[in-house]
């Protein structure tokens, strides 16, 4: 393991969902930059909470695929699939002040709630936001139907949470260079998020501030997509007296077309570029102008 000369931590969170295109290689790389002109450690952490999705062979290609490429990072790797008592101790932390409920609607439920009310709003990824209608069972109702083993949801209780946080939320974003400014985080716009899925029992946003702690992560350099989601985070971070990071949101890599590279959109995977003969230096090289232009550290 190479000495680190600051306390920075780093790290990079693919999910073992599918194969890593160069999107990823491009936030692998740029971490590993970061990192190294800090002195900072670098851990990787295989984000594998979806069991339906999740497979062990694409875990398997991630440390092929980004071995290839000349990433190194630090061992033991971090999983996901590790924190689940983590995860439940949070939620029970946000359950034990009043700011979680249990939700048994469907994806129907809610299309069909919504229907018809134009103009209705949705969150920063595109989802209505959720009309509340488990929001106001009573305790007796939410108990019986718990009992009676019926599948639910964890939702946070978006008004009662931002109350209980009670002040101005913000984050560092860091920029190219020295760059770095205050952004106001703005949790409301994702309503009553879920935090703990029906199926999974955590939610990609329980498990993220919780995993960033538990790890002691200073920075957090990831794609634009997730920039929104830091407000959630953030608002999270100061219900559970968790230490906010400092984020990065890189710019995505896009196609000829602009769209955005992404596992469904079927991005061609680094080892299809390997099998055509490509070496890692050249995909490097082929990332490199973006990373010194754009995000260069
Ligand atoms: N696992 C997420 C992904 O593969 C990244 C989450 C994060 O960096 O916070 O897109």
């Amino acid at each position: 393991m190479t000495r680190s000369f600051t306390n920075r931590v780093f790290r990079f969170a693919p999910s073992s969902n599918g194969y890593l295109h160069l999107g990823h290689a491009y936030s692998a790389l740029l971490n590993s930059a970061m990192a190294r002109a800090v002195g900072g450690r670098l851990l990787l952490r295989i984000e594998d909470i979806d069991v339906e999705r999740c497979r062990f062979e694409f875990e398997q290609a991630i440390y092929e695929d980004l071995g290839w490429l000349g990433f190194s990072w630090e061992t033991p790797v971090r999983r996901q699939s590790e924190h689940f008592l983590d995860y439940a101790n949070a939620l029970a932390k946000l359950s034990a002040r009043g700011l979680i409920y249990p939700c048994f609607c469907s994806r129907r439920d809610i299309m069909d709630a919504v229907a018809g009310r134009s103009g209705w709003p949705r969150d920063p990824d595109g989802s209505p936001l959720y009309p509340g209608l488990c929001k106001h069972l009573s305790k007796e109702e939410q108990q019986r139907r718990l009992s009676a083993g019926e599948p639910a949801a964890l939702r946070i209780d978006m008004e009662a949470a931002i109350a209980k946080a009670g002040r101005h939320l913000d984050w560092r974003e860091m920029g190219p260079g020295s760059q770095a400014r205050d952004v106001t985080a703005d949790p409301a716009l994702w309503g009553d998020a879920i935090l703990s899925r029906k199926d999974i029992y955590a939610s990609y946003h329980i498990a993220v501030v919780v995993d960033d702690a538990v790890q002691g992560v200073t920075d957090v350099v990831r794609g634009e997509d997730l920039f929104m989601a830091t407000g959630l985070h953030r608002l999270l971070q100061a219900l559970l007296d968790l230490p906010a990071p400092a984020y990065r949101h890189h710019a995505l890599l896009r196609d000829a077309s602009g769209r955005k590279l992404s596992k469904s959109s079927r991005a061609k995977p680094i080892r299809a570029l390997r099998e055509e003969g490509f070496s890692p230096a050249a995909v490097r090289d082929r990332l490199s102008p973006d990373l010194i232009f754009a995000d260069a550290p």
